[in-house]
């Protein structure tokens, strides 16, 4: 472990503002954001200037996010530490678009793939580039709805919900959860559609297809040294999107909806508070809340001590969403 692995930052924040979609720009709505040339900085409205890790204004490009963001926590993950990227927002902030999870073996070379893809792709040259150990992986992807935990890769229709164990040897554990072994990048792409295929999907007043559910696609990998391969380091890395941030009003939920609802914030707050906990230095020694949700207990063991976590925080520009925009910045200025 170099010095620089040794400062481990546990949470890094980067905001990520969208374009104005189309029917943001027919309904005439404008940019209540004006990002400050050079700084990791916004503005809305007249309201004080947030600052984050990386601020990524509407022009920028998936390569980029990934190169300045992401790229990193790779590196780590090949000297083995856990990582943890989550993209957070209202739904139709860019949440998915960002990670990637609409993704299509067509679209290999298509500037618009999100970062699953492209952690994909790279895992899988580094893989090729090393001639001083051998990698094992595998890929596992679930959701979280309503405090249950399912399985994205398994094809029986009527789907038990999976407990949490915690082994005191390899961490947390999800009982009967699919973990498929691969060994090309065109087969963990296949996983990634097939858990995609799967997952569970309410409409809203806000988004005809908004997803309430946390996803999760899991990749663990095990480098193996040495002349006989003993030596083995195992550092796993989890890709979440989370389910959207909106609170209820907005969405005119009722029934189930809102017991999703209710559950869904569940999780999300219990990040905040997890997450903020970590990243107070002051509260060095302070309990941190993992145990509050199914979230946050799945993802104790790669957030905080050596992992490295990046939240994308995802937001619109239009005035229109000025409210939830506001909500998400501070949110995720408390995770600094
Ligand atoms: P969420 O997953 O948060 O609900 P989506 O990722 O589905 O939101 O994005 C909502 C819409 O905005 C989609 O049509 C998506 O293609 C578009 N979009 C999101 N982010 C960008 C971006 N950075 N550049 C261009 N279009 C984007
Ligand atoms: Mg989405």
């Amino acid at each position: 472990m170099t010095n620089e692995d040794a400062k481990v930052i546990p949470v890094r924040v980067a905001l990520r503002c969208r374009p104005l979609v189309p029917k943001e720009i027919n309904e005439g709505c404008q940019c209540c954001l004006t990002f400050v040339p050079g700084e990791p900085q916004v503005i809305v409205g007249t309201e004080k200037a947030f600052t984050y890790d990386y601020v990524f204004d509407p022009t920028a490009e998936q390569e980029e996010v990934f190169n300045t963001a992401v790229s990193s926590l790779l590196n780590g993950l090949f000297k083995g530490y856990h990582a943890t990227v989550l993209a957070y927002g209202q739904t139709g902030s860019g949440k998915t678009f960002s990670m990637g999870g609409t993704y299509t073996s067509a679209q290999e070379n298509d500037p618009s793939v999100g970062v699953i893809p492209r952690v994909i792709q790279r895992i899988f040259k580094e893989r090729e580039s090393r001639t001083d150990c051998e990698f094992s992986l595998a890929v596992s992807y679930l959701e979280i709805y309503n405090e249950d935990i399912l399985d994205l890769l398994c094809a029986s229709k009527d789907k038990p919900s999976l407990s949490i164990r915690e082994d005191p040897k390899e961490g947390i554990k999800i009982v009967g959860l699919t973990e498929k072994q691969v060994f090309s990048a065109y087969e963990m792409v296949g996983c990634l559609e097939l858990g995609n295929s799967a997952r569970t999907v309410g409409s809203t007043a806000m988004n005809a297809a908004s997803s309430r559910s946390h996803a999760i696609f899991t990749i663990t990998l095990e480098q193996r040294r040495g002349t006989d391969k003993v030596d083995s380091v195992v550092s796993k890395l989890h890709l979440v999107d989370l389910a959207g941030s909106e609170r209820q009003k907005k969405t005119k939920a009722e029934g189930d909806r809102l017991k999703e609802g209710i559950s869904i914030n569940r999780g999300l707050l219990s990040l905040g508070n997890v997450i903020s906990a970590l990243g107070d230095e002051s509260k060095k020694n302070a309990f941190v809340p993992y145990r509050d949700s199914k979230l946050t207990r799945l993802l104790q063991d790669s957030l905080g001590g050596n992992s490295h976590t990046l939240m994308i925080a995802c937001i619109s520009p239009a005035d229109s969403n000025m409210e939830e925009t506001i909500n998400t910045l501070r949110y995720a200025d408390r995770a600094r």
